[in-house]
Protein backbone atom coordinates (compact mmCIF):
# COMPACT_ATOMS: atom_id res chain seq x y z
CA UNK A 1 0.00 0.00 0.00
CA UNK A 2 1.07 3.42 -0.53
CA UNK A 3 1.18 6.04 2.17
CA UNK A 4 0.22 9.81 1.39
CA UNK A 5 2.67 11.00 3.51
CA UNK A 6 5.82 9.60 1.84
CA UNK A 7 7.13 11.76 -1.34
CA UNK A 8 6.48 10.88 -4.68
CA UNK A 9 10.50 10.93 -5.74
CA UNK A 10 11.22 9.61 -9.02
CA UNK A 11 11.43 6.45 -9.70
CA UNK A 12 14.42 6.51 -11.75
CA UNK A 13 17.99 8.00 -11.73
CA UNK A 14 19.86 9.95 -14.31
CA UNK A 15 22.25 7.80 -17.21
CA UNK A 16 22.28 10.97 -20.17
CA UNK A 17 21.59 14.38 -19.56
CA UNK A 18 20.06 17.17 -21.79
CA UNK A 19 21.47 20.85 -21.21
CA UNK A 20 18.94 23.49 -20.26
CA UNK A 21 20.01 26.76 -21.97
CA UNK A 22 19.24 29.26 -19.11
CA UNK A 23 18.62 32.63 -20.40
CA UNK A 24 18.38 36.13 -19.50
CA UNK A 25 15.29 38.55 -18.69
CA UNK A 26 17.12 40.76 -21.88
CA UNK A 27 16.55 37.55 -24.01
CA UNK A 28 13.31 36.29 -23.19
CA UNK A 29 12.10 39.57 -23.59
CA UNK A 30 13.44 39.47 -27.62
CA UNK A 31 12.52 35.72 -28.12
CA UNK A 32 9.12 36.52 -27.28
CA UNK A 33 8.66 39.81 -29.16
CA UNK A 34 9.74 38.00 -32.05
CA UNK A 35 7.16 35.13 -30.89
CA UNK A 36 4.28 37.45 -31.63
CA UNK A 37 3.78 36.50 -27.49
CA UNK A 38 2.62 33.45 -29.06
CA UNK A 39 4.20 30.73 -26.53
CA UNK A 40 3.58 28.06 -29.85
CA UNK A 41 5.88 30.44 -31.68
CA UNK A 42 8.75 30.03 -29.73
CA UNK A 43 11.72 28.30 -30.47
CA UNK A 44 12.88 25.34 -28.19
CA UNK A 45 16.62 26.56 -27.70
CA UNK A 46 15.04 29.15 -26.14
CA UNK A 47 12.69 27.87 -23.67
CA UNK A 48 14.31 27.00 -20.02
CA UNK A 49 11.22 24.38 -18.73
CA UNK A 50 8.92 22.92 -21.49
CA UNK A 51 5.31 22.79 -20.11
CA UNK A 52 3.67 23.45 -23.48
CA UNK A 53 2.43 19.64 -23.52
CA UNK A 54 3.06 16.23 -22.72
CA UNK A 55 2.24 14.70 -26.14
CA UNK A 56 5.53 12.94 -27.33
CA UNK A 57 8.08 14.83 -24.96
CA UNK A 58 8.26 11.71 -22.81
CA UNK A 59 11.48 10.44 -21.93
CA UNK A 60 12.44 6.89 -22.95
CA UNK A 61 14.29 4.33 -20.71
CA UNK A 62 16.99 2.54 -20.54
CA UNK A 63 15.03 -0.57 -22.09
CA UNK A 64 13.34 1.19 -24.41
CA UNK A 65 16.64 2.94 -26.05
CA UNK A 66 18.14 -0.47 -25.99
CA UNK A 67 14.71 -1.76 -27.66
CA UNK A 68 15.58 0.39 -30.84
CA UNK A 69 18.57 -1.15 -31.42
CA UNK A 70 16.71 -4.42 -32.03
CA UNK A 71 14.56 -2.80 -34.42
CA UNK A 72 13.67 -5.33 -37.32
CA UNK A 73 12.69 -2.93 -40.04
CA UNK A 74 11.13 -5.96 -41.99
CA UNK A 75 8.38 -4.34 -44.38
CA UNK A 76 6.24 -7.20 -43.56
CA UNK A 77 6.06 -9.27 -40.56
CA UNK A 78 8.38 -7.66 -38.18
CA UNK A 79 9.07 -9.19 -34.82
CA UNK A 80 8.80 -5.49 -33.16
CA UNK A 81 5.37 -6.06 -34.76
CA UNK A 82 4.47 -9.07 -32.96
CA UNK A 83 5.89 -7.72 -29.67
CA UNK A 84 3.62 -5.03 -29.82
CA UNK A 85 0.42 -7.23 -30.08
CA UNK A 86 1.68 -9.38 -27.81
CA UNK A 87 1.65 -6.27 -24.96
CA UNK A 88 -1.66 -4.89 -26.36
CA UNK A 89 -3.50 -8.15 -25.99
CA UNK A 90 -1.97 -8.59 -22.48
CA UNK A 91 -2.51 -5.05 -20.93
CA UNK A 92 -5.05 -3.88 -22.43
CA UNK A 93 -7.05 -7.40 -23.50
CA UNK A 94 -8.22 -6.39 -26.53
CA UNK A 95 -7.98 -9.49 -29.75
CA UNK A 96 -6.86 -7.19 -32.97
CA UNK A 97 -3.88 -4.59 -33.36
CA UNK A 98 -3.81 -2.12 -36.21
CA UNK A 99 -0.75 0.42 -35.40
CA UNK A 100 -0.48 3.77 -36.51
CA UNK A 101 2.17 6.27 -36.64
CA UNK A 102 -0.49 8.42 -33.81
CA UNK A 103 -3.29 8.30 -32.43
CA UNK A 104 -5.51 10.43 -35.45
CA UNK A 105 -4.39 7.53 -37.55
CA UNK A 106 -6.70 5.23 -35.20
CA UNK A 107 -8.85 7.83 -34.99
CA UNK A 108 -9.58 8.36 -39.00
CA UNK A 109 -9.57 4.36 -39.30
CA UNK A 110 -12.01 3.65 -36.80
CA UNK A 111 -14.47 6.44 -37.97
CA UNK A 112 -14.04 5.65 -41.44
CA UNK A 113 -14.85 1.73 -40.59
CA UNK A 114 -17.90 2.73 -38.17
CA UNK A 115 -19.51 6.02 -39.10
CA UNK A 116 -21.82 6.71 -41.69
CA UNK A 117 -22.86 10.09 -43.04
CA UNK A 118 -25.36 10.98 -40.51
CA UNK A 119 -24.49 9.48 -37.58
CA UNK A 120 -24.39 11.01 -34.35
CA UNK A 121 -21.55 10.30 -31.85
CA UNK A 122 -21.78 11.14 -28.01
CA UNK A 123 -18.68 11.76 -26.24
CA UNK A 124 -17.85 12.71 -22.59
CA UNK A 125 -16.31 16.48 -23.63
CA UNK A 126 -14.70 15.87 -27.32
CA UNK A 127 -10.84 15.76 -27.57
CA UNK A 128 -10.10 18.19 -31.35
CA UNK A 129 -8.43 15.47 -33.40
CA UNK A 130 -11.09 12.77 -32.04
CA UNK A 131 -14.09 14.69 -33.11
CA UNK A 132 -12.43 16.41 -36.23
CA UNK A 133 -12.32 12.44 -37.85
CA UNK A 134 -15.79 12.16 -36.95
CA UNK A 135 -17.03 14.85 -37.92
CA UNK A 136 -15.25 14.17 -41.31
CA UNK A 137 -16.60 10.49 -41.71
CA UNK A 138 -20.11 12.18 -41.86
CA UNK A 139 -21.08 12.27 -37.98
CA UNK A 140 -22.65 14.94 -35.51
CA UNK A 141 -20.58 14.80 -32.56
CA UNK A 142 -22.79 15.45 -28.96
CA UNK A 143 -20.97 16.27 -26.06
CA UNK A 144 -22.32 13.98 -22.72
CA UNK A 145 -20.53 15.01 -20.36
CA UNK A 146 -21.71 15.29 -17.09
CA UNK A 147 -22.49 19.02 -16.17
CA UNK A 148 -19.90 19.21 -13.15
CA UNK A 149 -17.05 18.73 -15.62
CA UNK A 150 -17.64 22.46 -17.18
CA UNK A 151 -17.19 23.70 -13.55
CA UNK A 152 -13.37 24.87 -12.50
CA UNK A 153 -13.76 25.14 -8.73
CA UNK A 154 -16.14 21.93 -8.37
CA UNK A 155 -14.51 18.77 -6.54
CA UNK A 156 -16.32 15.69 -7.90
CA UNK A 157 -13.40 12.90 -8.44
CA UNK A 158 -14.72 11.49 -11.49
CA UNK A 159 -15.77 14.65 -13.29
CA UNK A 160 -15.12 12.75 -16.91
CA UNK A 161 -18.40 10.69 -16.26
CA UNK A 162 -21.14 10.53 -18.87
CA UNK A 163 -24.68 11.79 -17.88
CA UNK A 164 -26.62 8.47 -18.62
CA UNK A 165 -29.43 10.90 -18.81
CA UNK A 166 -27.75 13.18 -21.83
CA UNK A 167 -26.82 9.54 -23.77
CA UNK A 168 -30.75 8.58 -23.02
CA UNK A 169 -31.63 11.72 -24.81
CA UNK A 170 -30.22 11.40 -27.85
CA UNK A 171 -30.40 7.95 -28.25
CA UNK A 172 -34.05 8.29 -27.86
CA UNK A 173 -34.46 11.47 -30.28
CA UNK A 174 -32.54 9.94 -33.55
CA UNK A 175 -32.63 6.03 -32.66
CA UNK A 176 -29.69 3.54 -31.99
CA UNK A 177 -29.63 3.05 -35.53
CA UNK A 178 -27.98 6.41 -35.57
CA UNK A 179 -25.48 5.56 -33.01
CA UNK A 180 -23.06 3.75 -33.98
CA UNK A 181 -20.87 4.33 -30.73
CA UNK A 182 -20.30 6.09 -27.86
CA UNK A 183 -16.45 7.41 -27.58
CA UNK A 184 -15.71 7.29 -23.95
CA UNK A 185 -12.45 9.28 -23.02
CA UNK A 186 -10.06 8.03 -19.98
CA UNK A 187 -9.17 10.80 -18.39
CA UNK A 188 -10.89 13.66 -20.08
CA UNK A 189 -7.96 16.53 -21.45
CA UNK A 190 -10.11 19.00 -22.55
CA UNK A 191 -11.88 18.91 -18.74
CA UNK A 192 -8.49 19.17 -17.07
CA UNK A 193 -7.32 15.69 -16.78
CA UNK A 194 -10.57 14.76 -15.23
CA UNK A 195 -11.03 10.38 -14.92
CA UNK A 196 -14.02 8.95 -15.99
CA UNK A 197 -15.48 5.43 -12.79
CA UNK A 198 -15.22 2.15 -13.53
CA UNK A 199 -18.78 2.39 -12.43
CA UNK A 200 -20.13 5.21 -14.86
CA UNK A 201 -18.23 2.76 -17.40
CA UNK A 202 -19.87 -0.38 -16.67
CA UNK A 203 -23.23 1.74 -17.00
CA UNK A 204 -22.58 3.02 -20.12
CA UNK A 205 -21.54 -0.22 -21.00
CA UNK A 206 -24.81 -1.95 -19.59
CA UNK A 207 -26.77 0.75 -21.98
CA UNK A 208 -25.52 0.67 -24.74
CA UNK A 209 -24.95 -3.30 -25.35
CA UNK A 210 -28.72 -4.40 -25.72
CA UNK A 211 -29.19 -1.42 -28.05
CA UNK A 212 -26.53 -2.69 -30.39
CA UNK A 213 -24.58 0.28 -30.15
CA UNK A 214 -20.83 0.09 -29.29
CA UNK A 215 -18.45 1.50 -26.48
CA UNK A 216 -15.13 2.94 -28.15
CA UNK A 217 -12.06 3.87 -25.54
CA UNK A 218 -9.85 6.60 -26.09
CA UNK A 219 -7.79 4.73 -24.41
CA UNK A 220 -4.80 7.62 -24.78
CA UNK A 221 -4.76 8.36 -21.34
CA UNK A 222 -6.36 5.32 -19.62
CA UNK A 223 -3.20 4.28 -17.69
CA UNK A 224 -3.44 7.63 -15.43
CA UNK A 225 -6.94 6.99 -15.40
CA UNK A 226 -6.88 3.81 -13.58
CA UNK A 227 -4.28 5.68 -11.29
CA UNK A 228 -7.18 7.67 -9.87
CA UNK A 229 -9.67 4.66 -10.00
CA UNK A 230 -7.31 3.08 -7.48
CA UNK A 231 -6.84 5.76 -5.89
CA UNK A 232 -11.04 7.45 -5.37
CA UNK A 233 -13.51 4.54 -5.84
CA UNK A 234 -14.40 1.66 -3.77
CA UNK A 235 -13.44 -1.92 -4.43
CA UNK A 236 -9.96 -0.81 -6.52
CA UNK A 237 -7.27 0.03 -3.62
CA UNK A 238 -6.05 -2.83 -3.77
CA UNK A 239 -6.21 -3.70 -7.43
CA UNK A 240 -3.23 -3.54 -9.41
CA UNK A 241 -2.90 -0.74 -11.86
CA UNK A 242 -2.49 -3.60 -14.86
CA UNK A 243 -5.95 -5.02 -13.51
CA UNK A 244 -7.90 -1.84 -13.26
CA UNK A 245 -6.96 -1.12 -17.08
CA UNK A 246 -7.89 -4.88 -18.51
CA UNK A 247 -10.77 -4.36 -16.10
CA UNK A 248 -12.03 -0.91 -17.97
CA UNK A 249 -10.60 -2.16 -21.74
CA UNK A 250 -12.96 -5.15 -20.94
CA UNK A 251 -16.36 -2.78 -20.96
CA UNK A 252 -15.40 -1.54 -24.37
CA UNK A 253 -15.08 -3.17 -27.74
CA UNK A 254 -11.93 -1.35 -29.21
CA UNK A 255 -9.79 2.09 -28.01
CA UNK A 256 -7.74 4.24 -30.44
CA UNK A 257 -4.64 4.89 -29.16
CA UNK A 258 -1.64 7.65 -28.69
CA UNK A 259 1.21 6.16 -27.72
CA UNK A 260 2.48 9.55 -27.53
CA UNK A 261 0.78 9.73 -24.14
CA UNK A 262 0.71 7.22 -21.63
CA UNK A 263 3.24 4.82 -23.42
CA UNK A 264 5.91 6.52 -22.80
CA UNK A 265 7.62 7.58 -26.77
CA UNK A 266 7.92 10.41 -28.79
CA UNK A 267 5.86 8.76 -31.42
CA UNK A 268 3.72 6.18 -32.15
CA UNK A 269 -0.37 4.87 -31.65
CA UNK A 270 -2.71 2.08 -32.47
CA UNK A 271 -5.95 0.88 -33.20
CA UNK A 272 -7.06 -2.05 -31.00
CA UNK A 273 -10.37 -4.19 -31.54
CA UNK A 274 -12.51 -7.25 -30.45
CA UNK A 275 -14.74 -7.34 -33.31
CA UNK A 276 -13.50 -9.26 -36.30
CA UNK A 277 -15.17 -7.86 -38.75
CA UNK A 278 -14.36 -4.55 -38.05
CA UNK A 279 -11.17 -5.14 -37.90
CA UNK A 280 -10.62 -6.90 -41.29
CA UNK A 281 -11.94 -3.60 -42.59
CA UNK A 282 -8.91 -1.57 -40.24
CA UNK A 283 -6.30 -3.66 -41.78
CA UNK A 284 -7.29 -3.23 -44.85
CA UNK A 285 -7.80 0.54 -44.49
CA UNK A 286 -4.60 0.81 -43.16
CA UNK A 287 -2.74 0.09 -45.72
CA UNK A 288 -4.11 2.88 -47.46
CA UNK A 289 -3.34 5.23 -45.08
CA UNK A 290 -1.06 4.30 -42.48
CA UNK A 291 1.51 1.61 -44.12
CA UNK A 292 1.14 -2.02 -44.52
CA UNK A 293 -1.17 -3.50 -41.14
CA UNK A 294 2.39 -4.99 -39.70
CA UNK A 295 3.77 -1.19 -39.50
CA UNK A 296 1.05 1.43 -39.86
CA UNK A 297 3.87 3.94 -39.93
CA UNK A 298 5.91 3.35 -37.49
CA UNK A 299 9.81 1.99 -37.69
CA UNK A 300 9.98 -1.31 -36.26
CA UNK A 301 12.14 0.00 -33.92
CA UNK A 302 9.23 2.57 -32.54
CA UNK A 303 6.75 -0.26 -32.37
CA UNK A 304 9.79 -1.96 -29.82
CA UNK A 305 9.85 1.30 -27.85
CA UNK A 306 6.61 1.33 -27.99
CA UNK A 307 5.78 -2.19 -26.53
CA UNK A 308 8.44 -1.89 -23.57
CA UNK A 309 6.80 1.53 -22.58
CA UNK A 310 3.33 -0.21 -21.78
CA UNK A 311 4.73 -2.65 -19.45
CA UNK A 312 6.78 0.55 -17.65
CA UNK A 313 3.70 2.58 -18.21
CA UNK A 314 1.29 0.05 -15.71
CA UNK A 315 4.12 -0.59 -13.06
CA UNK A 316 2.55 1.75 -9.87
CA UNK A 317 5.57 3.71 -9.15
CA UNK A 318 5.82 4.75 -12.08
CA UNK A 319 1.72 6.41 -12.29
CA UNK A 320 2.64 7.15 -8.51
CA UNK A 321 5.39 9.56 -9.68
CA UNK A 322 4.43 11.31 -12.75
CA UNK A 323 0.61 12.20 -11.05
CA UNK A 324 2.48 12.62 -7.90
CA UNK A 325 4.94 15.33 -9.56
CA UNK A 326 1.56 17.14 -11.34
CA UNK A 327 -0.04 16.99 -7.52
CA UNK A 328 3.44 18.25 -6.16
CA UNK A 329 3.21 20.94 -7.78
CA UNK A 330 -0.59 22.21 -8.03
CA UNK A 331 -0.70 21.40 -4.02
CA UNK A 332 2.32 24.30 -3.72
CA UNK A 333 0.25 26.43 -6.14
CA UNK A 334 -2.62 26.06 -4.01
CA UNK A 335 -0.95 26.29 -0.82
CA UNK A 336 0.20 30.31 -2.11
CA UNK A 337 -3.55 30.98 -3.05
CA UNK A 338 -2.48 30.51 -6.70
CA UNK A 339 -6.19 29.80 -8.42
CA UNK A 340 -6.04 26.80 -10.36
CA UNK A 341 -8.80 24.18 -11.82
CA UNK A 342 -9.82 21.95 -8.96
CA UNK A 343 -9.36 18.93 -8.02
CA UNK A 344 -5.79 18.80 -10.49
CA UNK A 345 -5.45 16.12 -12.81
CA UNK A 346 -3.42 13.66 -14.19
CA UNK A 347 -1.19 15.47 -16.82
CA UNK A 348 -1.11 18.80 -16.23
CA UNK A 349 -2.19 22.16 -13.72
CA UNK A 350 -4.62 24.82 -15.46
CA UNK A 351 -3.96 28.17 -13.93
CA UNK A 352 -7.34 30.22 -13.47
CA UNK A 353 -6.11 33.23 -15.52
CA UNK A 354 -9.35 35.07 -14.75
CA UNK A 355 -8.89 34.85 -11.51
CA UNK A 356 -5.53 35.31 -11.88
CA UNK A 357 -6.02 38.74 -13.62
CA UNK A 358 -9.20 40.24 -12.67
CA UNK A 359 -8.41 43.64 -13.88
CA UNK A 360 -7.86 42.47 -17.91
CA UNK A 361 -11.48 41.78 -19.78
CA UNK A 362 -11.78 38.76 -21.79
CA UNK A 363 -10.81 40.82 -25.02
CA UNK A 364 -6.97 41.33 -23.75
CA UNK A 365 -6.67 37.76 -23.81
CA UNK A 366 -5.58 36.92 -20.24
CA UNK A 367 -4.78 33.37 -20.36
CA UNK A 368 -2.23 34.75 -23.57
CA UNK A 369 -1.00 37.33 -21.19
CA UNK A 370 -0.13 35.02 -18.58
CA UNK A 371 1.57 32.65 -20.67
CA UNK A 372 3.82 35.28 -22.34
CA UNK A 373 4.48 37.06 -18.87
CA UNK A 374 5.24 33.59 -17.37
CA UNK A 375 7.95 32.70 -20.13
CA UNK A 376 9.18 36.69 -19.54
CA UNK A 377 9.43 35.89 -15.77
CA UNK A 378 11.02 32.26 -16.20
CA UNK A 379 11.63 30.51 -19.35
CA UNK A 380 8.75 28.49 -18.60
CA UNK A 381 6.38 27.75 -21.01
CA UNK A 382 3.27 26.88 -20.81
CA UNK A 383 0.16 27.18 -23.32
CA UNK A 384 -3.13 29.07 -23.43
CA UNK A 385 -7.00 27.45 -23.24
CA UNK A 386 -8.66 30.46 -23.62
CA UNK A 387 -10.84 32.80 -26.32
CA UNK A 388 -7.80 32.17 -28.49
CA UNK A 389 -7.89 28.69 -28.82
CA UNK A 390 -11.96 29.32 -28.90
CA UNK A 391 -11.67 31.16 -32.00
CA UNK A 392 -14.83 32.72 -33.63
CA UNK A 393 -18.61 32.14 -34.33
CA UNK A 394 -18.44 31.09 -37.63
CA UNK A 395 -22.52 32.82 -37.91
CA UNK A 396 -21.18 36.26 -36.22
CA UNK A 397 -17.99 36.42 -36.72
CA UNK A 398 -17.33 38.04 -33.76
CA UNK A 399 -14.86 35.65 -30.76
CA UNK A 400 -15.94 32.86 -28.90
CA UNK A 401 -16.17 33.60 -25.59
CA UNK A 402 -15.48 30.53 -23.70
CA UNK A 403 -16.26 30.30 -19.88
CA UNK A 404 -13.08 29.57 -18.93
CA UNK A 405 -9.79 31.51 -19.47
CA UNK A 406 -6.56 28.88 -18.32
CA UNK A 407 -3.14 28.54 -19.01
CA UNK A 408 -1.96 24.63 -19.04
CA UNK A 409 1.18 23.47 -17.36
CA UNK A 410 1.37 20.04 -18.82
CA UNK A 411 4.32 17.82 -17.56
CA UNK A 412 6.50 15.69 -19.85
CA UNK A 413 6.90 12.12 -17.96
CA UNK A 414 9.83 11.55 -16.86
CA UNK A 415 11.53 14.81 -17.98
CA UNK A 416 11.57 17.28 -14.88
CA UNK A 417 12.86 17.07 -11.38
CA UNK A 418 11.04 17.98 -8.25
CA UNK A 419 13.83 21.41 -8.28
CA UNK A 420 12.50 22.11 -11.35
CA UNK A 421 8.86 21.53 -9.84
CA UNK A 422 10.20 24.27 -7.30
CA UNK A 423 11.28 26.54 -10.08
CA UNK A 424 8.13 26.00 -11.44
CA UNK A 425 6.01 26.89 -8.39
CA UNK A 426 8.16 30.00 -7.61
CA UNK A 427 8.22 31.40 -10.65
CA UNK A 428 3.80 31.49 -11.02
CA UNK A 429 4.06 32.57 -7.51
CA UNK A 430 6.64 36.08 -8.25
CA UNK A 431 4.24 36.62 -11.17
CA UNK A 432 1.15 36.41 -8.84
CA UNK A 433 2.48 39.15 -6.59
CA UNK A 434 3.11 41.54 -9.48
CA UNK A 435 0.09 40.21 -11.10
CA UNK A 436 -1.99 44.24 -10.78
CA UNK A 437 0.78 45.39 -13.08
CA UNK A 438 0.05 43.08 -15.76
CA UNK A 439 -0.88 44.39 -19.01
CA UNK A 440 -2.89 42.68 -21.93
CA UNK A 441 -2.55 42.31 -25.25
CA UNK A 442 -4.50 43.04 -28.76
CA UNK A 443 -4.15 40.80 -31.63
CA UNK A 444 -2.10 41.91 -34.54
CA UNK A 445 -1.87 38.95 -36.75
CA UNK A 446 -5.13 35.99 -37.02
CA UNK A 447 -5.29 33.08 -39.06
CA UNK A 448 -7.84 31.97 -40.37
CA UNK A 449 -7.59 28.10 -38.90
CA UNK A 450 -6.72 26.84 -35.30
CA UNK A 451 -5.39 30.44 -34.84
CA UNK A 452 -4.17 29.81 -31.33
CA UNK A 453 -1.20 28.24 -33.30
CA UNK A 454 0.10 30.91 -34.90
CA UNK A 455 -1.98 34.40 -34.28
CA UNK A 456 0.43 37.34 -33.05
CA UNK A 457 -0.03 39.59 -30.49
CA UNK A 458 1.50 43.37 -29.29
CA UNK A 459 1.60 44.20 -25.52
CA UNK A 460 -1.30 47.04 -24.57
CA UNK A 461 0.44 50.16 -23.62
C1 LIG B 1 -3.19 13.42 -28.10
C2 LIG B 1 -4.52 12.84 -28.04
C3 LIG B 1 -5.14 12.30 -29.18
C4 LIG B 1 -4.50 12.37 -30.56
O1 LIG B 1 -3.33 11.66 -30.62
P1 LIG B 1 -2.08 12.12 -31.53
O2 LIG B 1 -1.05 11.08 -31.21
O3 LIG B 1 -1.69 13.50 -31.13
O4 LIG B 1 -2.52 12.04 -32.95
C5 LIG B 1 -6.40 11.74 -29.02
N1 LIG B 1 -7.02 11.72 -27.84
C6 LIG B 1 -6.47 12.22 -26.73
C7 LIG B 1 -7.20 12.16 -25.43
C8 LIG B 1 -5.21 12.81 -26.79
O5 LIG B 1 -4.67 13.33 -25.67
Amino acid sequence: MTTKKRSWAEPYKIKMVEPLRMTTREQRERALAEAGWNTFLLRSEDVYIDLLTDSGTNAMSDRQWAGLMVGDEAYAGSANYYHLEAAVQKYYGYKHLVPTHQGRGAENILSKCLIKPGDYVPGNMYFTTTRAHQELAGATFVDIIIDEAHDPGCEHPFKGNVDLAKLDALVTRVGAAKVPYVSLAATVNMAGGQPISMKNVRAVREYCEPKGIKVILDATRAIENAWFVKQREKGYADKSIAEILHEMCSLTDGATMSGKKDLLVNIGGFLALNDDDVFEEARNLVVLYEGLHTYGGLAGRDMEAMAIGIQEAVSEDHIRARIGQVEYVGEGLMKAGIPIVHPIGGHAIFLDAAAFLPHLPQTAFPAQTLAGELYLESGIRAMERGIVSAGRNKETGDHNYPKLELVRLTFPRRVYTQAHCDVTVESVIELFDRRHAIKGLKMNYEPKYLRFFQARFDRLA
